[in-house]
């Protein structure tokens, strides 16, 4: 069973999200801070984390911060329909996807199933991406470069996946977008950028980490294609 947690400080609505989530089928865990849910992510590794922005204590995009310093775990944020500037930040920052409150159960629900398909989305077994310097094992989801593994997030390897099938094509934001979201219900093309940075410094952690990855100017970005 694959077990959600749900950051939120608001019991009514933290209530609501568990029982909806349980009656689908997932072990769910309960956090009201962002101390708890810390706490909760190192002992129980859930597979799903549903984060709240709007957190007592420690702010909810903090909370975010700390849990991708070392987990690559699917995270869903929920913010305020006023919060644009959160809910860019919570992309940029590694969130996988969001949901502005109020929000209908039934479609956190729906997004968190999504999440997990584009995570367990496996490829032929033996689909290995190569491109430069940079080796793909899409069935394991393991990322190679100069022969040093890369921990990303969901959607950090899929955008490097989708740039790895063609080297030197260039995608606009808008379509890389919609490949690593599946579908595009509302476009935050700034959101790539933010993916892309922290895959840059991922793939070249000591360099100015545009070796891999290019930007096209007024386009958006392309895999080096290893002709440069
Ligand atoms: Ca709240």
């Amino acid at each position: 069973m694959r077990t959600i947690l749900v950051v939120e400080d608001e019991p009514q609505i933290a209530g609501l999200v568990r029982d909806y989530l349980e009656h689908a089928g997932f072990a769910v865990l309960s956090a009201s801070d962002g101390n708890g849910a810390l706490a909760l992510v190192r002992a129980r590794r859930p597979d799903v984390i549903v984060l709240d922005l709007g957190l007592p204590g420690i702010d909810g995009l903090d909370v975010l911060r700390s849990i991708r310093r070392d987990s690559a775990v699917p995270i869903l944020i929920l913010t305020a329909r006023s919060d644009e500037t959160d809910r860019v930040t919570g992309l940029e920052l590694g969130a996988d996807d969001y949901v502005v409150k109020p929000f209908s159960p039934k479609e956190l629900v729906a997004r968190v199933r999504a999440v997990l398909r584009r995570v367990d989305a496996r490829p032929l077994a033996n689909e290995r991406l190569v491109a430069g310097s940079l080796e793909l094992d899409l069935a394991r989801r393991r990322v190679l470069a100069d022969g040093h593994p890369v921990d990303l997030t969901p959607t950090e390897f899929e955008l490097l996946a989708t740039l790895a099938r063609e080297p030197g094509r260039v995608w606009t934001r808008s379509q890389l977008l919609d490949a690593v979201r599946g579908f595009s219900l509302e476009t935050y093309e700034r959101a790539i950028d933010g993916h892309i940075r922290n895959l840059r410094r991922k793939l070249e952690p000591n360099g100015p980490g545009t070796r891999f990855v290019r930007t096209v100017h007024g386009v958006g970005y392309a895999l080096e294609d290893g002709e440069a």
